[in-house]
């Protein structure tokens, strides 16, 4: 008998072999095995009868095949297929597939599915590239007629399930439709149920075992369409799990958190002072809203774990700094983190503008300063002379003494792959250990990597405009801080596409800006995989522009080889409007302020990512003047860059082009690797499902934060028990206390 946490490779028919081409997909137990869920059905019970097709319909067809052969026409080889029911018949066409050649007998049994089309020649009907399945071999006619009947119950007169194959083909739709059958039959029918009743009840969710028939195997009445669409009550209470026991997790240590001795910073009369003198300009009312957040947070007793996200532009920086007032006004010290050099350059600059002549220490701490210079820095930082250090991700990784941290500010939290986030969260673990050991020994400086103590204060900042439900579960041990208002003042950046034959007129409009008294980015891709020649082309047109176009003009180069002083003199004299045109790569995308920048003119803007063109996009429309976005495109744009570049002059709210981006890369690619710690979810889709997230979250919640007379101590303390096993093994790379 087979329990969920057996090795697939005990499962029959599978074998060592095959294991392993399974583990690649992620599949290594059996519960791994039956969560592979079938990614479409066909509705096989009700096959349509080719007689009745009609254009333009996706449909199903079985039918028996009469003959196939290959067609060489001028310009590719076509394979034919025509199937029959009866006397009717159907033609399916392959383009190029040689490879079908000798794989169809006439008398076969097959499935087709696709898109029914009508030949505009001779109006016949046909099915262009269809999916098919072979259900029975001509050749095993007559021989083992019992085992064939059993089989194709498997393959027709029902709802049949549709795998993703594996293993480049090797391990067919119908090959996992016979082993998750199989598993199914041989699986311990007493599946643990770990989900409390009254969760259960709330919201009618079937068992474990039924919802995992169901799903593999519906039921002759199911609605196709709910199956489609992941609705039906297995699908439901499958995804349910996943969610639920995430939730679970987060809200479990979201509570270990407030359960930690932080700082209980003082608000009081004199620190409120001391923000007001800084502040160069009226805040916002949503600048208002969450600086309060933030204080309050502050104030109590534990440490501080929040997300600020704002879009581009919405004045995360100035409620950072006020943040740090408090925590310098308290005798502690801050540290402020950006994901590039220039940004932790820039806000260097502003603090040093905004916050010095207040009387402020301030440092600027990042990897390429000499040796001689970071040790003095270090010293400063160790005697707690400096009270806000800048500085890179170096930051996280040299060894930095603080004497008296207080809190730490990430900005730009995206930007910081994965590896980074668990780095500063297994940093924190450690130190909390290492605190914990020391605590008993009074007086002793915490220890050497104390940038992140763990009792310091933590503001993470984003301009990933992500909906609230998402954001609860990807930074679930996070509380949320949104930035939804735009400084006043601000005028629409009026978007254009033009193609780069026109260039000549686009650069007469540059001309026109500089003339009126602004400045202009010129911004070129570089691509990672490609950085070398992508590099040289930026390089190229720098020359081009500086030397030839832009003659009389002065224009400058910014690219993230350049070395650290000469990129921060670039952006030095960009800012202080000495440079006119700054042709630059992507290192400007995040944060970069320098408001009397009133156009952009992107080239090759069909290779960049949506979320990137907003980013980059940000960087202008700062001041009150009129700002312009020019997207020039070079050649073939594809589909998907199409509809980006219509986004991006459709609309500039953060929220629109995320929903657009998440749309055409899909939450993995959209969360993808620039996001941390993002459990990666084997049934979820966290946008199809996100009322069963909030539902799930919501749920969690009420069993954590208990007591509730609904649910036992007992059931609770199944739950977590699942929760820690799941964690450990499905989302591996996260840990919960
Ligand atoms: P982001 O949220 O993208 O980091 P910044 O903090 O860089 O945005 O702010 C964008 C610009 O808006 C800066 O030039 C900043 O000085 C300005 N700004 C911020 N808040 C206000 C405000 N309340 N009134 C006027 N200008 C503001
Ligand atoms: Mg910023």
């Amino acid at each position: 008998m087979l329990e969920l946490s057996t090795p697939v490779q005990y499962v029959k028919g599978i074998g060592p072999k095959l294991a392993e081409i399974l583990a690649a997909k992620g599949i290594a137990t059996v519960d791994d095995l039956l969560h592979y869920l079938p990614f479409r059905y066909e509705d096989r019970l009700n096959p349509r009868g080719i007689a009745e097709l009609r254009p333009g319909e996706m449909a199903t067809v079985i039918g028996e095949v009469r003959n196939s052969g290959l067609f060489r026409t001028r310009r590719m080889p076509i394979f034919q297929l025509t199937v029959g029911q009866g006397r009717s018949r159907l033609r399916c066409i392959f383009f190029n597939a040689t490879y079908l050649q000798g794989k169809f007998e006439p008398g076969q049994l097959i499935a087709l599915y696709g898109k029914v089309e009508e030949d505009s020649r001779n109006h016949e009907l046909q099915i262009v590239q269809p999916q098919f399945e072979i259900l029975g071999d001509a050749a095993g006619v007559g021989t083992g007629a019992e085992k064939k009947a059993a089989e194709s119950s498997l393959e027709v007169g029902r709802i049949v399930p549709i795998y993703e194959s594996a293993g480049q083909g090797r391990l067919t739709s119908r090959w996992f439709r016979r082993i998750i059958r199989g598993a199914l039959e041989n699986l311990n029918p007493d599946l643990p149920e770990s989900i409390p009743t009254a969760v259960r009840t709330h919201l009618g969710l079937i068992s474990p075992r039924q919802a995992l028939w169901q799903v593999h195997w519906p039921e002759a009445g199911e609605s196709l369409q709910d199956l489609q669409s992941a609705r039906t009550p297995a699908h439901l209470r499958l995804i349910f799990d996943e969610l639920f026991f995430v939730e679970l997790g987060l809200e479990l240590k979201l509570r270990q958190q407030k359960a930690q001795t932080g700082i209980a910073f003082r608000l009081d009369d004199r620190v409120r002072a001391a923000i007001k003198k800084i502040l160069p300009f009226h805040p916002t009312a949503a600048q208002k809203r969450v600086l309060k957040e933030i204080a309050s947070d502050m104030e109590k007793p534990y440490p501080m774990r929040r997300l600020l996200q704002g879009d581009v532009g919405s004045g995360k920086t100035i409620v950072s700094f006020e943040a740090a007032i408090i925590a310098i006004e308290n005798g502690y010290q801050v540290a402020l983190m950006a994901p590039t050099e220039i940004l932790a350059q820039q806000h260097y600059f502003s603090a040093r503008q905004i916050l010095e002549n207040a009387g402020y220490r301030i440092v600027l701490l990042t990897g390429s300063l000499d040796s001689d210079r970071k040790r003095e820095i270090r010293r400063h930082i160790a005697q707690g002379n400096a009270q806000l250090v800048i500085g890179t991700h170096a930051l996280l990784e040299e060894k930095i003494e603080f004497a008296k941290p207080g809190l730490v500010i990430v900005d730009e939290q995206h930007r910081f792959g994965v590896m980074q986030r668990l780095k500063l969260m297994k940093k924190s673990a450690d130190l909390d250990s290492s605190a914990r050991g020391a605590a008993g020994q009074a007086g002793v400086t915490i220890n050497r990597q104390t940038a992140l103590a763990v009792e310091a204060d933590v503001l993470v900042m984003t301009a990933t405009p992500i909906p609230r439900t998402l954001a609860l579960t990807l930074y679930g041990d996070l509380d949320l801080s949104v930035l939804d208002q735009l400084p006043p003042g601000r005028t629409p950046i009026v978007t254009r596409r033009v193609s780069d034959e026109r260039a000549p007129e686009v650069w007469e409009f540059v001309r026109k800006q500089v003339a009126a008294g602004h400045q202009v980015y010129v911004v070129y891709p570089v691509i990672e995989e490609n950085e070398e020649t992508e590099l040289k082309a930026a390089i190229k047109m720098y020359r081009e522009l500086s030397g030839k176009v832009f003659a009389d003009l002065k224009v400058g180069l910014l690219h993230g080889r350049l070395d650290s002083d000469l990129k921060d003199q670039v952006m030095r004299m960009f800012q202080s409007g000495e440079l006119q045109v700054l042709v630059a790569t992507t290192v400007i995308e995040v944060g970069v302020d320098v408001p009397n920048a009133t156009a952009m003119v992107i080239e090759h803007a069909e290779r960049f990512g949506l979320a990137q063109l907003h980013q980059l996009r940000g960087r202008i429309g700062r001041g009150a003047a009129k700002s312009y976005c020019i997207l020039m495109t070079g050649g073939k744009v594809s589909e998907d860059g199409e509809k980006r570049l219509d986004a991006m002059v459709r609309t500039s709210d953060g929220f629109q082009i995320a929903e657009l981006d998440l749309e055409l890369r899909g939450p993995g690619e959209f969360f993808g690797t620039r996001q941390a710690g993002m459990p990666s979810f084997r049934v979820a889709n966290l946008i199809r499902d996100r009322q069963l997230l909030e539902a799930a979250k919501r749920e969690a919640a009420a069993v954590i934060r208990g007591p509730n007379a609904e649910i036992s101590e007992v059931e609770i303390s199944r739950a977590l028990v699942d929760m820690r096993s799941r964690w450990q093994h499905t989302y591996g790379l996260v840990e919960v206390g």
